[in-house]
């Protein structure tokens, strides 16, 4: 009985001694949980925070790595990378295995059998081998295994959020075991964060890449680009428009163009910019100022446009001026050449015809009389024949220069044909007025003309007509004016007609 009873107390003993022992077990086990989770929470933190600074990858993903082994010493972790073309894997973080280990391993290509890493990447699933030396993956890298002293090697392929393998996340053990539920857990806890860092760094270098090549276009884009506030203040200026003001970017940007421009240019230019600003408008106008390096007057023609907030609140403009001098010169010049005369630069027949139109209009609005002279020179030929051609150029230069210089500014003075010459008097009092300019004409053609070393002496006939009297329409007026001319010559040359009714008979 008493027998009984002991035993009964010892069972009773020995069941409480083993549930202390359990109990102890448990708490010893919840403590290491405890310790455990609070350590891979601070190992998190540590690695957000170096993301929310923008540290550079590879320490983040050294972070995520040694977060692992320090929660669990037995552990060795390893992050590997797959390359731009998703063939191969590169190392990433491997700071605890050997190096010989890592370079043999740097560049394998994936694939079933590349070990746990190369087919976890080809797969995009875990992979785990218990034990190394047993599992076919490991077959060709048996014997680095060995050296290594590994044994078992887990790994998790680290996927973006489309789903895209980016690299893999590998714990490596001295120990051929399989994981636990927590050790599960805290693979696709650090692969997971692995992949929050390399979407990061790969969105870093998207956005890197998209700012470059804006850049490069705007740096290397033969137009000047800019960008202004609405308070007319650059926020942007490209290289050339930044050599164009001479000044580096912080000494343009928060500027406005009163310190570039006159008051009146950048006052223009403000009432432009603010057709965009306020009006929403996008416009194209010529813009005239002076180059600041070169003090010449610039012609640009340039588009300016308003940028707009998603909610369509406009809150800059953005300019793209290209220098168009030289097609305005050119432009100007091939006017010039349609409309004036190659030689004497005095306007030719085109123009004078256009002149003489509207100072008709003119005329006939208000009653005026108005002259046209026909001029002649007087035996030219004999001085293309005796000098030369060149001469005889010089001296039609000289010719019209005489001319111009007895007109005012308000009459008109053509060369029309060889050495045929006409003269509009817009505004005349009577007909002896135009007989009068006729006669100074004639009188400055007679003086000597000194020209390349030779005394040349010419003479002119000059035939006026004038409006109304003698033709109320521009052919009118000219036949008459021509048919004094005529008469001018017949007369003996070297003299000044005024037409007369009949004169034509006389032909
Ligand atoms: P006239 O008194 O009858 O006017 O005799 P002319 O010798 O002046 O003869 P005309 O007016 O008929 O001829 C003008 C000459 O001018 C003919 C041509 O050889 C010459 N000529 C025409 N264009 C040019 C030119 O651009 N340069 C030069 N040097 N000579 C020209
Ligand atoms: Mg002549």
């Amino acid at each position: 009985m008493l027998n009984a009873a002991f035993v009964l107390l010892l069972g009773g003993i020995i069941a409480a001694a083993f549930y202390i022992i359990r109990i102890n077990r448990r708490l010893a086990r919840d403590a290491s949980d405890r310790e455990h989770s609070e350590q891979r929470e601070q190992s998190r933190n540590h690695v957000l925070e170096l993301l929310a600074h923008g540290a550079p990858l590879v320490t983040i993903l050294e972070a995520i790595v040694r977060g692992v082994e320090q929660e669990n010493p037995a552990m060795l972790c390893g992050i590997s990378l797959l390359d731009s073309e998703g063939k191969h894997l590169l190392t990433g973080a491997v700071p605890s295995l050997p190096d010989f280990f890592n370079a043999a391993l740097d560049g394998i290509e994936i694939g079933i059998g590349a070990g746990s890493c190369g087919t976890a990447a080809f797969t995009g699933q875990r992979v785990i081998v218990e034990d190394i030396q047993a599992h076919p993956y490991w077959a060709p890298y048996q014997e680095l295994s060995r050296q290594a002293a590994l044994r078992a090697c887990w790994s998790e392929p680290i996927r973006s959020a489309s789903g895209k393998v980016l690299g893999t996340l590998a714990i490596y053990l001295r120990e051929a075991r399989k994981p636990t539920d927590a050790d599960i857990h805290l693979i696709e806890q650090s692969a997971n964060l692995a992949e929050i860092a390399l979407e990061r760094s790969r969105a870093d270098q998207a956005l890197r890449e998209s700012e470059k090549l804006l850049s490069d276009i705007l740096e290397n884009v033969s137009a000047y680009i800019y960008v202004k506030d609405t308070q007319g203040r650059y926020l942007f200026a490209n290289r050339l428009l930044r050599e164009l003001f001479d000044a580096p970017m912080e000494e343009i940007v928060g500027y406005d163009d009163c310190k570039f421009f006159d008051a009146d240019t950048a006052s223009g230019r403000r009432e432009d910019d603010l057709r965009v600003l306020q009006g929403g408008e996008t416009i194209q106008t010529e813009e005239t100022s002076p180059n600041i390096l070169t003090g010449l007057t610039a012609v640009y023609l340039s588009v300016k446009l308003p940028l707009r907030h998603e909610d369509g609140s406009i809150y800059a403009l953005c300019g793209i001026s290209t220098d168009i001098t030289e097609r305005k010169d050119i432009e100007e010049h091939m006017r010039h050449m349609a409309q004036y005369d190659g030689l004497t630069h005095l306007p030719n027949r085109a123009l004078f015809s256009d002149r003489l139109q509207q100072a008709l209009a003119a005329a006939k609005r208000d009653q005026n009389h108005l002259a046209l002279m026909f001029l002649d020179l007087d035996k030219f030929k004999p001085i293309n024949d005796t000098y030369g051609h060149a001469v005889g150029d010089l001296l039609l230069k000289e010719a019209a220069q005489r001319i111009q210089d007895c007109l005012r500014a308000s009459d008109t003075a053509a060369r029309i044909g060889g050495d045929e010459f006409v003269v509009l008097l817009p505004v005349i009092e009577a007909e002896q007025d135009a007989g009068i300019v006729g006669e100074k004409i004639r009188h400055a053609l007679v003086q000597p003309f000194e020209l390349a070393g030779h005394t040349l002496n010419i003479s002119s006939s000059i035939g006026v007509a004038v409006y109304p009297e003698h033709g109320a329409d521009e052919k009118l007026l000219v036949k008459s004016a021509d048919i004094a001319m005529y008469h001018a010559k017949k007369n003996g040359r070297d003299n000044v007609k005024m037409y007369q009714p009949g004169m034509q008979e006389i032909m």
